[in-house]
């Protein structure tokens, strides 16, 4: 390891929670065929050391969940408070192994975001020690260091540490050089921003044409509400980008299978350029299914598939043509490295889900990982964007020319402004008192 600028003996000396909510149902942003009036949330936590660093995470909900989602990250209090941040594949694993709390999952759901909220947390401390952007941090370890990390358990059938060091270290040549490539081109990004179900026509023709005049080499439709009104908009959206432009649609879970097939497949004159989540995430075989009945039209699933396990069986199934990480819903940094790690394995790009609030921040990271550390490549690869409440994060994404600029201040990007969190605060922040 290299020296870092935070070491020495330190300890984490308290947790604290907050319950951060913006009303974002209030213009319709974020809707979609399942989720009419979210209000983007986080369940939101800070670490604090007895030398004065402070890591940031939290979960993403839409509302009402960060009720029971606080609760479950304060549950974790016992394993962070007179521990530190240096090794985190024995720490994460800890967490997830706890028995009491395992049962609640196993490893998914409310209990498992609250660990990826803790274990994102403690990257930032990390890396905000060591002066480094996470992804940085993450790049500059070895195939050794990284494969520490994994937690290997139900994964050997797929991938094995043996395998995992491999793909490691056959990626360790030209990494000074995509470094440097990351830092000066940044990561491709696409854009969901025209494509809420909300939004009208017009609105919808307008932003089409933003993310054209900004650069995206991707956007993305919501879809599944009302076959006339998709294929009204999706007649809208090639009318301004052209026959030829990547066109993604999102069905949120919408469907049945046979349902997603037919669907996709009176879409399918449109060209959409993926389907993402046809169907309940937890459905391999469904997912097969469909993948098998609307062929060419790829399937991409990820957001809310609950952890490595399931994602193994969508990969073995041939399920997906994209793997979809999230930065928040697994058990954070180090169950999104063996996702990685198993995409690279079976070929599949990962295109990874964000929005939200914060989640373009933290998985930003992630993909320039992968790029630097195990697949070696951008092709065929876009981050998610959307442009919404970046302006409440210390360091929050830069897109240039439609691409993530590569982040350069230390940390995971995921330390929100004291005073966005202060004012959003549920029930008693200023956004909220009057409503
Ligand atoms: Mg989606």
């Amino acid at each position: 390891m290299t020296t870092t600028q935070g070491a020495g003996s330190y300890r984490i000396v308290a947790m604290e929670t907050h319950d951060v909510r913006f009303p974002t149902s209030r213009e319709l942003d974020g809707s979609d065929a399942m989720n009419p009036d979210p209000d983007y949330s986080a369940a939101y936590v800070v670490l604090r050391t007895d030398d004065g660093y402070a890591g940031h995470g939290f979960a993403f909900t839409i509302g009402r969940g960060n009720d029971v989602q606080t609760g479950a990250i304060s549950a974790l209090e016992p394993y962070v408070i007179g521990r530190d941040a240096e090794d985190l594949g024995a720490l994460y694993k800890e967490m997830v192994y706890d028995s009491q709390l395992r049962w609640l999952g196993p490893e998914k759901g409310v209990m498992h975001m609250a660990i990826s909220a803790v274990v994102n947390a403690l990257w930032d401390l990390k890396a905000k020690r060591a002066g480094k952007p996470l992804w940085l941090l993450l790049a500059e370890m070895t195939p050794e260091e990284i494969v520490e990390l994994v937690d290997f358990r139900y994964l050997s059938d797929a991938l094995t540490p043996d395998e995992a060091l491999q793909i490691l270290k056959n990626a360790e040549s030209g990494k000074r050089e995509r470094i440097e490539h990351l830092k000066s081109a940044g990561y491709p990004a696409y854009t969901t921003s025209p494509g809420w179900l909300g939004y009208d026509d017009d609105k919808l023709r307008r932003l089409c044409q933003e993310a054209l005049d900004q650069g995206f080499g991707q956007i993305k439709l919501k879809v599944g509400a009302d076959l006339a009104d998709d294929v009204r908009r999706f007649t809208v959206a090639r009318e301004v980008c052209g026959p030829d432009y990547p066109i993604a649609v999102d069905a949120n879970q919408r469907w049945d299978v046979a349902s997603a097939i037919e669907w996709v497949t009176a879409l399918k004159p449109f060209g959409p350029h993926w389907v993402e989540e046809p169907t309940s995430p937890d459905d391999v075989l469904g997912h097969a299914a469909i993948a098998e009945g609307i062929k060419p039209v790829p399937v991409a699933t990820g957001e809310h598939v609950q952890n490595r396990v399931v994602f193994k069986q969508l990969l073995q199934a041939g399920a997906i043509s994209y793997l979809q990480i999230d930065s928040a819903r697994v058990g954070g940094v180090n169950e999104n490295i063996a996702i990685l790690l198993l995409a690279a394995r079976f070929g599949v790009p990962v295109c990874p889900h964000a929005g939200g609030v914060g989640l373009c921040e933290l998985v930003q990271h992630l993909s320039m990982f992968d790029y630097v550390s195990v697949t070696g490549t951008m092709e065929n690869r876009v981050i998610e964007y959307v442009d919404h409440l970046h302006e409440h994060f210390t360091d929050p994404v830069v897109i240039e020319n439609g691409r993530y600029r590569a982040p350069s201040a230390p940390g995971f990007s995921s330390e929100m402004h004291a005073e966005s969190i202060a004012a959003h605060t549920y029930p008693g922040g200023e956004v909220w008192r009057n409503t």
